[in-house]
């Protein structure tokens, strides 16, 4: 049966010929698997926020997403997720810029972005401030941690964590809602739960030097059910919603040994 002409190439690649249906099923499924693992370590659903992740997901899809009820997105890269800004701009979007930035695209994240997810240095700090500050805004900020110790992965030491964080009241434009972090990428579990378990006793150390970092935004679709039963608050979720990437993620991240 052919698909109907309005469906994108890339809709059918990812969904199949009933993109609607199994976009809503997917969606569904990820929910649920939310809500399962929070009964099972005793928490509450509300407690773990879902946020849709975007990236290499083309505007026309996150515009169906919309239309079903989604009206958050996290986008790794700066310049996509201002394409994609710009081609949805009417519309009450809230975007999340949740991968590594570099300074100079500061002045276009103050312009949209609602949050932003990997706060890793000083110098970002200063930055975001100052261009915030020119704009009249303040920006909801989590702090990133790289947990697993692997040169690929971004974030500040563990070790480096508290002193940056005693530094924050330096820049009254962030808003400091918690910590993130990119687990290991392994199919050992023990050591994909220890980057979790890692960061939630971090943010127990940070939260007693600013009492706003009480989030803990970890998990992704490999592995956000353990992330939940280590008490994250926002999980950020792509190819489990919106079908697997067609790129690699050596784009992404640039020094991944491990594609997935
Ligand atoms: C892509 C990405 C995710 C989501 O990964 P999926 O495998 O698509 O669920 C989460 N966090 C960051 C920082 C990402 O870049």
């Amino acid at each position: 049966m052919p698909a109907s002409p309005d469906l994108l190439p890339d809709e059918i690649a990812r969904f199949g010929a009933d993109p609607a249906a199994a976009f809503a099923a997917n969606l569904t499924s990820v929910q649920e698997r939310i809500a399962a693992a929070c009964h099972r370590c005793g928490r509450s659903a509300g407690e773990v926020r879902l946020l849709p992740v975007t990236k290499t997901v083309p505007a026309g899809v996150l515009l169906r997403a919309y239309a079903a009820g989604i009206s958050e997105f996290g986008e790794n890269k700066l310049q996509e997720a201002r394409d994609k800004r710009d081609i949805l701009a009417d519309l009450p979007i809230r975007w999340s810029i949740i991968g590594h930035l570099q300074t100079n695209k500061v002045k276009y994240l103050v312009r949209f972005a609602a949050e932003f997810h990997a706060l890793d240095s000083p110098r970002l700090a200063d930055e975001l401030n100052r261009r915030l500050d020119a704009e009249g805004r303040d920006l909801d900020v989590f702090v990133q941690v790289n947990t697993s110790g692997e040169a690929s992965k971004y974030g500040l030491a563990p070790c480096d964590l508290v002193p940056f964080i005693e530094r924050l009241s330096d820049y009254p434009r962030l808003k400091p809602r918690g910590l993130m972090t990119l687990a290991i990428f392994s199919a050992e579990t023990g050591r994909v739960r220890g980057c979790f378990r890692l960061l939630r006793e971090l943010r127990d150390r940070a939260i007693r030097v600013h009492p706003d970092l009480t989030e803990l935004s970890m998990g992704m679709s490999g592995d956000f059910e353990i992330a939940i039963e280590e008490g994250a608050t926002v999980v950020r979720v792509g190819q489990a919603i919106f079908g697997a990437r067609p790129t690699t993620d050596r784009f992404y991240w640039p020094h991944a040994s491990v594609d997935r």
